[in-house]
């Protein structure tokens, strides 16, 4: 087992940081600088230390050869190693250690083609925006499949895919594998796991008789591959950061057989951002399917769908923001031709495409539907002229009774309880109000809809039982925008989970290796984020307090809630948002980064109210589709009614997901885990331009900088003995440089000379010795190996 440190109660303060030995500064060092123009993506500039300085400040020599002072301080000086770096593969073998040092790295790599780094267990790739050529075709499969054994160690995510695929087999203990892809959007989480997916669903196949070839339509391989452009035409869509955004977490198991063959799929999905089907912000769109059906439906399909008007011009959808061909390259997600062929490849039939496809159009002219009044807050009415069009479109497609449905959007039912007689009434809806229940109509259709696909897909792609699985998760990363709400609390709690499981996992192999060489490490040194999750999810904690407003459903209360959360949960990671924030809010510390959530508008969110009345509306349709795919809705609203308001705390938004992500984490720590993180290396979407601000902030984000750190505590230069001996024999008096004995004892005669030592004490359970001779390779701690190189310069 590994030791943690033992986890923190409520309210004691963070762990101090990682202790590490002083760093030393020698005149002719090579270092990097910060710099301070930040205005310029380069976030470290090479120099060479002049002055060793006083008062914490060292004198150093930029490359433009103008000489100045820096701090000694970490987030403005630290030591430059001497990598060939596009051939260094792994960023822990940098002979520094740092986020100057992995910059530099990625960078070079980056401008050389070479997208992908590993960071240790992790893969760390960067969007290259463009087409590599040859990086992911048949062949490469092929060259790092050879044959079941993985015989190329060189970083690429088929290189991933084919340890996990190999893992099945001689895994120790579980052979089940999981993926976890993650990084911020537009980072090319998607595009990796179809690589995953492309390579496993081929290599199983590869195995077959008929050898390597694209899987035949009929094929389970085929329909597992054909799942993707369904749920991304579903749950895809245009946004600021990327024209082709997941609007939903997914988690797809692979299911194989004993002779590691593909035999099924299942997938669970998470938090489908359902808000947009009804808002979309500034340059964003809808879901790709609007488009595809509007712009690619036959004029048959035209017009029985109502997509044009009597006088032939195409209707106008308040739901889909006018088409200016959309944010860049969103065209090419909008091919309706290919969804379809995806759905029949998944065994729908025409007539379950004909009653999607029906659903949607009618969820368009829902959201055509508008009211009005004679005066601001009087109770409103259909606009009939307007709406008539779109209320006769929206009932024929969706089977609905027109007054019914306009009934039930511009009245409220209430229900009073007076001396325990339940009385109920209907009240007039305001134009506004009966806006958001049209809206609510619409959102529950197509989440719904979502969810029943998501089904059919499983049905029809998971095997009954299965040997071993391999899962890929392809979740959002970490976020922090301007305005932050429910969606980022709720994201940034699963990076959090994600977070702590990949430290622990971390650590083992970290331990693992350093066992096998037989040297100590001291493994306390190290905190974990438990505190920061117990007061997002603990007993008393953001999520708890959440509920209880929820279940409370108080209609006006003084005390806003951010007084009552910084009341009730006392923590170092919980404050109040920082001075000169607009609205109501407060502030938690992740281990990426602060966060300052609005409470506004937040436990409406995390309610979630569906009014049931609407729900009896749609279950009243003649069409059978839609009372198929509204059902479970019902049945949820009803045992929610039948246990009264206790259990309501069990079934907000937030409370969903903790369980939905609990089973998730249950079962990915029941796997061996692999690390995907996926690098944007610009804002702008631009091939090769490499903004090294804006990457390491995202290295930082999705703990790549905290795996070099935790490295960098321990012994984060490892040579082999030869290596070792080859390069700094030099240093040893001219006579002791040929010495007799073995590789190991040489290795040993010089970092005695250099850094002096008891003799034999080198590997005794002391952690905190400077280096460590290790069975095949020497440890060095942070700064040794630089002091090395400068000894090695001044001969
Ligand atoms: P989101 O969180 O918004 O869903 P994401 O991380 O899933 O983002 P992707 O959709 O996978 O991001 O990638 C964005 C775009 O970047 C892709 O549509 C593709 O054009 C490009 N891209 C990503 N990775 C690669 C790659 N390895 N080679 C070429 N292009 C890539
Ligand atoms: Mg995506």
């Amino acid at each position: 087992t590994i030791e943690k440190k033992p986890t923190k109660k409520k309210g004691e303060a963070p762990a101090p940081p990682v202790k590490r030995p002083k760093r030393c500064f020698h005149e002719g060092m090579r270092v990097w600088v910060a710099n301070s123009n930040t205005a310029d993506q380069c976030r470290w500039l090479r120099a060479t230390v002049t002055a060793s300085g006083k008062n914490g400040k060292v004198g150093v020599r930029l490359e433009s050869g103008e000489v100045i002072e820096v701090s000694r301080r970490e987030d403005s000086l630290l030591l430059a190693g001497n990598n060939n770096y596009a051939e260094v593969d792994d960023l822990t073998n940098l002979s520094s250690l740092n986020e100057a040092e992995v910059l530099e790295s990625l960078e070079c790599r980056f401008q050389n083609g070479q997208i992908c780094s590993k960071a240790g267990i992790t893969l760390v790739s960067l969007n290259p925006f463009k087409e590599i050529p040859g990086l992911y075709d048949d062949t490469a499969v092929q060259r790092c499949h050879q044959d079941g054994t993985s015989k190329t160690d060189a970083p690429h995510v088929f290189a991933v895919a084919e340890k996990a695929f190999s893992s099945l087999r001689y895994a120790i203990g579980s052979p089940n594998q999981s993926i976890i892809v993650s990084g911020e959007s537009g980072a090319g989480k998607t595009w990796n796991t179809r690589c995953l997916m492309k390579y496993l669903t081929s290599v199983a196949l590869y195995k077959n008789p008929g050898g390597f070839s694209p899987p035949p339509v009929k094929c389970i391989e085929r329909r597992i591959l054909d799942s993707n452009p369904i749920l991304e035409a579903f749950g895809n869509a245009g946004t600021a950061r990327n024209h082709n955004s997941s609007r939903f977490g997914k988690y797809i198991q692979l299911q194989f057989d004993r002779g590691s063959h593909i035999i099924g799929a299942s997938i669970q999905t998470y938090l489908l951002e359902k808000t947009r089907l009804v808002h979309q912000a500034d340059g964003e769109t809808n879901f790709h399917i609007f488009y595809q059906i509007v712009k690619e439906a036959t004029e048959e399909q035209r017009a029985e769908w109502g997509l044009t008007t009597h006088t032939g011009d195409d209707v106008i959808f308040a739901y889909l923001p006018l088409d200016d061909g959309g944010p860049q390259g969103a065209n090419e997600n909008q091919v309706f031709s290919r969804t379809q062929q995806a759905m029949e490849n998944v065994g729908m039939t025409h007539m379950h495409q004909e009653h999607i496809f029906q659903v949607l159009s009618g969820i368009l002219h829902l959201g055509n539907l508008e009211f009005t009044c004679d005066e601001e807050f009087d109770p409103c009415e259909l606009d009939e002229e307007v709406s008539r069009d779109s209320l006769e479109h929206a009932c024929r497609l969706l089977g609905l009774d027109p007054t019914s449905l306009t009934t039930s959007l511009i009245y409220r039912r209430i229900t009073a309880s007076h001396n325990k007689r339940q009385s109920v009434f209907m009240k007039p809806c305001s134009v506004e109000e009966s806006g958001v229940r049209r809206d609510c109509v619409s959102k529950v259709i197509y989440a719904r809809l979502f969810d029943w696909l998501v089904a059919f897909l499983n049905k029809h792609t998971s095997a009954n039982q299965w040997h071993a699985f391999i899962g890929l998760l392809d979740i959002y990363g970490f976020e922090s925008f301007a305005s932050n709400s429910l969606e980022q609390l709720c994201i940034n709690y699963a990076n959090e989970k994600l977070q702590q499981h990949f430290v622990t996992h971390f650590l083992r192999a970290q331990q693992e290796e350093y066992e096998k060489e037989g040297i100590s490490w001291d493994f306390c040194t190290f905190s974990d984020n438990q505190p920061c999750l117990e007061t997002i999810e603990g007993k008393l904690s953001v999520f708890s307090l959440m509920n209880e407003e929820c279940r409370l459903n108080r209609q006006s209360d003084p005390t806003s809630f951010e007084d009552k959360l910084l009341a009730a949960v006392e923590s170092p990671f919980l404050t109040k948002a920082p001075m000169g924030h607009q609205q109501s809010a407060f502030t938690i510390k992740h281990f990426a980064g602060m966060v300052t959530y609005d409470s506004h508008g937040l436990i409406e969110k995390t309610k979630d109210p569906i009014p049931m009345e609407l729900i009896e509306v749609l279950m009243a349709s003649t069409n059978q589709f839609v009372t198929k795919i509204i059902q479970p809705e019902q049945e949820r609203l009803q045992e929610l009614q039948s246990k009264g308001s206790k259990s309501k705390v069990n079934m907000t938004v937030v409370s969903r997901f903790k369980e939905s992500l609990g089973s998730l984490m249950n079962t990915l720590t029941s796997t061996t885990p692999h690390y995907i993180r996926c690098i944007k290396p610009n804002q702008q979407c631009q091939p090769d331009l490499f903004d090294s601000r804006f990457v390491a902030s995202q290295l930082r984000a999705c703990g790549v900088l905290e795996t070099v750190a935790i490295s960098a505590a321990g012994f984060p230069s490892k040579l082999s003995h030869a290596d070792f001996c080859q390069r700094y024999s030099m240093l040893l008096p001219r006579k002791d440089r040929n010495g007799m004995g073995s590789v190991r004892d040489r290795c040993r005669l010089i970092y005695r000379s250099l850094f002096g030592g008891d003799d034999d004490k080198e590997n005794q359970a002391d952690s905190s010795s400077a280096q460590q001779l290790g069975k095949t390779k020497i440890f060095l701690r942070e700064g040794q190996l630089e002091y090395l190189e400068s000894q090695r310069l001044k001969k």
